[in-house]
């Protein structure tokens, strides 16, 4: 029997529990960082809050016994990835990263590439009055500094949970993911939305944004992955279920 710990907080970690938890030969425990309020169900054992760092991550995996650590976060949540392999390589046990391939710009896209949502929010041009925010609720403070420059912006906000800060004239849609190309081209419409702001997710989930701004020639302020670490990597569950099979 092999315990694997999937570093989760998205869809595809989810996908991974269910399809671990069908192979005999494996014990699969999910961690989530605790943010979203009601996470989506996840099959197999889950544990829910930090670790305390990489050091408290590496302390975690020894004292369970965990044999493989297979991180599944989001490409942006850089700091438990660089925590996991930090802690894999502490406790000496197999480390993978699931990391889905990010979206490449085509011709008609208007991207304003950018490192971070800090520098999105300063990257609007000042033209721009109605902005849709998808980058998360957690990061909303530069856009809070962006409205008292420009107070007569509106903000259209979307995520799973409300955010703890509130944007003074700005309207709240809680949602998850997938959303269809139709629903997105109606919202950008419905809502004159000028400019979005979006991390580079990958994936199909998030994707139909994309295709309707490109439709609607309206730019998107991309902000770009941080850089990962080192390390073993898979772009697809399949491929995690393989490289699982040769250990
Ligand atoms: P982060 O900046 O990389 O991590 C911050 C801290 O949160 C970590 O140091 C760790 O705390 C804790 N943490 C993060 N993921 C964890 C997990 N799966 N299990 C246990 N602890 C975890 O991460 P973030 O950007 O705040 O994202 C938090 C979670 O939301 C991630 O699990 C990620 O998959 C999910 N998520 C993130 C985004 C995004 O855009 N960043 C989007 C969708 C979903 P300790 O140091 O105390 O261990």
């Amino acid at each position: 029997m092999k315990k694997v710990l999937v570093l989760g907080g998205t869809g595809d970690a989810v996908k991974l529990a269910a399809k671990l938890a069908t192979i005999p030969e494996i014990e699969v425990i999910s961690s989530l960082a605790g943010r979203t309020k009601k996470p989506a169900a996840l099959v197999g054992q889950v544990r829910i809050g930090g670790f305390g760092g990489a050091e408290g991550l590496a302390n975690y995996l020894q004292e369970n016994s965990i044999d493989i650590l297979i991180d599944a976060t989001h490409p942006c949540a850089g700091q438990i990835t660089h925590n996991g392999a930090i802690a894999s390589h502490i406790a000496n046990i197999s480390h993978l990263m699931l990391v889905r391939p990010q979206w490449e710009r085509v011709t008609g896209d208007n991207w304003i590439e950018v490192e971070s949502v800090e520098s999105a929010a300063k990257a609007i041009p000042e033209s721009v009055n109605r902005i849709f925010i998808t980058s998360g609720r957690q990061q909303l403070e530069p856009f809070l500094q962006r409205s008292h420059i420009y107070p007569k912006t509106w903000y259209l906000m979307r995520s799973i949970d409300l955010p703890d800060v509130e944007l003074p004239n700005s309207k709240m849609l809680l949602d998850r993911g997938p959303f269809s190309l139709e629903q997105e081209r109606k919202l950008l419409r419905d809502y004159q939305i000028q400019a979005i702001v979006s991390k580079n997710s990958g994936g199909n989930a998030t994707y139909a944004k994309i295709i309707a701004a490109r439709e609607l020639a309206i730019p998107i302020m991309m902000v770009q992955r941080p850089v990962m670490p080192e390390g073993e990597k898979v772009t697809s569950i399949e491929e995690a279920i393989s490289w699982l099979q040769k250990l």
